[in-house]
C-alpha cells in the first residue's frame, strides 16, 4: 500500500532496523507471537524508547493491541507499548470463521470504507484524549470504536491493507 502511494518502505524486524525511519506500521498477525520475538530479539523496548520519543505509528488488528495501553484476554506473558490509551479485547468477535467485512464511516473521509475484520480485537475502552475516527454496532446496541488516533498513534482493527482503497494510509502519511 504504502509502495504504492510512492513512500519508501522496509521491513522492521531487529532494533537496528528502527534506525532513519519517519514512522512505523505494525500489522496484524498474532500479537503474543509479534510481542514475544519482539522481546527476544530486543525490539520491543526499542521500539517502546522511539514511540516515546515521538516516532509516528500506525497500528492494525494485531498491531493494536500491541500499541495499547492494556490487553485483555491476552497471554499472561504477552507485552503491549502502552503509546494509545485503549484496552483492547483480543478475539472478541469469536474465531476465524466469525471474520467480516463492514462499511465504515470514517471522520475526514467522505465516502464510507469497507473494513475486512479477521478474528479482530475489540477497543473496549479509550481514554480522554484519544479521538475516536470510526465506530461500529455492537451487538448490544453501543457504540464499538474501530479506528482511533492519539497523538502520533494511530490504530485500527481491521486490515486497511487489504482491497485497494488507499485512504487511511494517505491519512497516516498526511500526518506524519
Ligand atoms: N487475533 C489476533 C491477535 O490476537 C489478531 C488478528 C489480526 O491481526 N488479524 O493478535
Amino acid at each position: 500500500m504504502l509502495t504504492g502511494l510512492g513512500v519508501a518502505t522496509r521491513q522492521v524486524r531487529q532494533p537496528g532496523d528502527l534506525v532513519g525511519l519517519d514512522a512505523v506500521v505494525i500489522p496484524g498477525g498474532e500479537s503474543s507471537t509479534m510481542s514475544l520475538l519482539a522481546e527476544r530479539s530486543g525490539l520491543l523496548d526499542s521500539l517502546a524508547d522511539r514511540l516515546g520519543a515521538g516516532l509516528p505509528a500506525f497500528g492494525t488488528c494485531a498491531g493494536a493491541i500491541l500499541l495499547g495501553r492494556e490487553i485483555l484476554d491476552g497471554r499472561p506473558d504477552q507485552r503491549c507499548l502502552g503509546v494509545i490509551d485503549i484496552a483492547v479485547r483480543r478475539n472478541a468477535y469469536g474465531r476465524q470463521v466469525d471474520s467480516f467485512e463492514e462499511p465504515l464511516t470514517v471522520v475526514g473521509l467522505d465516502s464510507p470504507l469497507v473494513g475486512a475484520f479477521i478474528r479482530a480485537p475489540v477497543i473496549e475502552s479509550v481514554g480522554p484524549t484519544v479521538e475516536v475516527l470510526s465506530e461500529i454496532d455492537a451487538i448490544d446496541g453501543a457504540r464499538q470504536p474501530v479506528l482511533c488516533r492519539e497523538r502520533t498513534i494511530t490504530v485500527c482493527t481491521f486490515h486497511p491493507e487489504l482491497g485497494d482503497d488507499t485512504r487511511l494510509h494517505e491519512m497516516f502519511i498526511e500526518s506524519i
